[in-house]
């Protein structure tokens, strides 16, 4: 995850002109442009006086590309060349793509494995290409009412979008003429509207239900910092999914069959959509329903009929507020501010819900639909130096732990997922062998118990040990994850003070899938990670004990030992051997105390005559 750390424009003392900055909530269903006229935050309006951008994209022949609405009531005519939602499949590939999305319309052009094309009259065209279509529109919209070009924006990227979706989103500017002076997460941003930065401390949840995705973020705030210290969500629950609920209610009441429903799906969800967002404001809607074969359904839904036919949507919400409060190791209670955000927050049910859920009221009276924009033209005030900034840091966390390998092929987590960074954490280590000189370090990625399941994101060698008895070294290794979510790790050797070191960069290349996979491994293999973990830990320990012994029979054992007590040990001894090949660990236990019964006696011996070596020479008293 990327940070925002909001530190520049230097000079604010001497006073230069206004430069023209807005603030971009690219939404999947919306998109909006606001700016900060005379200190004010405000959207900007087309010239129909609408300030709601559908975000969709109509192709066609030749240079006519159409964005929003006109493109919109297009997409039941034109569906194929009509995109929708196409943030969805920001920084995705086209396997991927297809995976989680089976039922798009869209032809893709399988030409292209690396970005997704979507075949249209005009040519093939990607996600970005579509989301540039739809900045283009904004850019030109503000640029006309503010009389001027834009020297930057802000642009809104949901929290946890990965280091290719934010890639992808820059890149879309970029074609659209945009300058982005940096991408700020859509929570922070509806925090920053709210004013909450300005607060000394506090922690803050943000509640967006948008058309088509559900994301919750608790912020905390401190002296101007703000962290993500939290990110959870539904990315196929929001205002669509009320609206197919109302449909099929319609559906049932009228009694249409089958054909009906499916031929006339996208005037049953438009007419649905209107009765939803019409009982946000009276408490009963009238529903008339037109077909061109002429025939015709009229009926009513009342306020509390539809929260009925909802609630299950309002509960599945919930859930992912409980999960982020359990990532952020927070209760309910902890949380000082709801902020509600999106337009489906608007729905009253929905609003009761969340207000019960964290026991206070949520603020709404920025317009949910507006608040990211604003918050985002606030933030591009800042950063285009319109503004002395007030050194505002945003910071955010780690989406997955990151760790060591250690002895076994066992991962050792050093910093835990979730945790915010500027981060840094040491922790000791030692040889494993007498006069050890090298270590290897193996850094790795993810939730798993053993390095195989974990991603491997760096390895590197720390030299010239002083050559020391096994676990008298202390090896000193350091995570530290910067503002910019670089890490970089260093292993330092105490005693000889030898250094070595390497960076890495984390979140690189992975996508929010497959951090989501690897979440999901994690729980659904506990219990093998466990036997797994003990097998390891067992072969580990044999490893150990057999060297050491094998030392102390080449050192000692035609010294001390007699033919026959030789041939116990290695008898033993090879009982061992034999388990740790197999993937019984208690098998591993036994075997190990049976040999370590086998040569207590040796180990005696050698005590004995090491410390008659030690002794000799000295008096007595020397010892006292
Ligand atoms: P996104 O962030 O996905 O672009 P928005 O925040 O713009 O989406 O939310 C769009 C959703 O909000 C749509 O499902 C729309 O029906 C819903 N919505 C808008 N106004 C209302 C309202 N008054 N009552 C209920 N739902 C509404
Ligand atoms: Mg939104």
């Amino acid at each position: 995850m990327a940070l925002l750390q909001i530190s520049e424009p230097g000079e604010s003392s001497a006073p230069h002109e206004h430069r023209l900055a807005a603030g971009i909530d690219l939404g999947t269903t919306n998109s909006l442009v606001a700016t900060v006229r005379s200190g004010v935050a405000e959207t900007l309006p087309d010239q129909s006086g609408k300030f709601l951008l559908p975000s969709v994209v109509r192709f066609a022949a030749g240079d006519s590309t159409v964005v929003g609405s006109d493109a919109k009531a297009a997409a039941a005519e034109d569906p194929v060349n009509t995109v929708l939602s196409a943030k969805r499949l920001m920084g995705r590939g086209l396997e991927e793509v297809k995976a989680r999305f089976p039922k798009l319309p869209y032809e893709f052009d399988n030409d292209c494995e690396v970005v997704p094309r979507i075949k249209t009259v005009a040519g093939p065209v990607s996600a970005i290409e579509v989301s540039a279509e739809i900045l283009k529109s904004l850019r030109q919209r503000a640029e006309d009412t503010l009389g001027g070009e834009l020297s930057g924006v802000v642009v809104t990227v949901p929290a946890y979008f990965d280091d290719a979706q934010r890639q992808a989103t820059k890149d879309a500017a970029k074609i659209a003429g945009l300058k982005v002076l940096r991408l700020l997460n859509e929570p922070t941003a509806a925090a920053v509207a709210y004013g909450l930065d300005q607060r000394a401390e506090g922690t803050v949840a943000i509640f967006d239900l948008g058309g088509g995705t559900f994301d919750v973020s608790i912020l905390h705030l401190k002296q101007g910092v703000f962290e993500v210290r939290s990110t959870a969500g539904d990315t196929s629950l929001g205002g669509d999914d009320f609206d197919q609920l109302v449909a099929d209610w319609i559906v049932e009441q009228a009694g249409f069959d089958e054909d009906r429903s499916i031929r006339y799906h996208r005037q049953l969800m438009n007419i649905a959509c209107s009765a939803k967002e019409a009982l946000t404001e009276t408490q009963q809607t009238e529903i008339d329903l037109q077909f061109d074969d002429g025939s015709r359904w009229q009926g009513h839904l009342g306020r509390d009929e539809f929260n009925r036919i909802v609630q299950p949507l309002v509960k599945k919400a919930l859930l992912p507020c409980r999960r982020a409060l359990r990532d952020a190791g927070l209760e309910a209670n902890d949380i000082d501010e709801v902020v509600m955000v999106g337009g489906s927050t608007r729905v009253p049910l929905v609003r009761e819900s969340v207000g019960e859920f964290f026991g206070r009221e949520p603020l709404v009276h920025i317009d949910p639909d507006k608040v990211v924009a604003v918050g985002a033209a606030l933030q591009a005030d800042v950063l285009v130096g319109n503004k002395s900034s007030d050194e505002m840091l945003l910071l955010d966390v780690i989406p997955l732990s990151l760790g060591l390998e250690t002895m076994g092929g066992l991962v050792e987590k050093i910093i835990p997922r979730n945790t915010t960074i500027p981060v840094a954490r040491a922790q000791d280590f030692t040889t494993f062998k007498d006069g050890q000189t090298a270590m290897s370090l193996h850094v790795l990625q993810g939730e798993r118990e053993l390095v195989q399941d974990c991603r491997s994101l760096a390895r590197f060698t720390l030299r010239e040990i002083p050559p020391m008895v096994a676990g008298a070294a202390r090896i000193r290794v350091t995570f530290q994850v910067d503002a910019d979510g670089l890490l970089s790790v260093t292993a330092r050797e105490e005693t000889a003070g030898v250094e070595s070191g390497i960076e890495v960069k984390p979140s690189y290349g992975l996508t929010d899938s497959e951090i989501e996979q690897m979440l999901l491994d994690s729980l659904s293999h506990v219990e093998d990670d466990v036997a797994a973990r003990s097998l390891r830990e067992e072969q580990v320990e044999a490893q150990r004990v057999i060297e050491a012994l094998d030392a102390a029979l080449a050192q000692d054992g035609n010294a001390l030992l007699s033919a026959e007590e030789r041939a116990a040990i290695d008898s033993a001894s090879a009982v061992l051997h034999d388990a740790m090949t197999g993937s019984d660990h208690r098998a591993i236990k036994r075997a190990i105390s049976a040999l370590d019964k086998a040569s207590s006696e040796f180990a005696a011996r050698r005590m004995d005559s090491s410390i008659k070596r030690a002794l000799a020479g000295h008096k007595v008293e020397d010892f006292s």
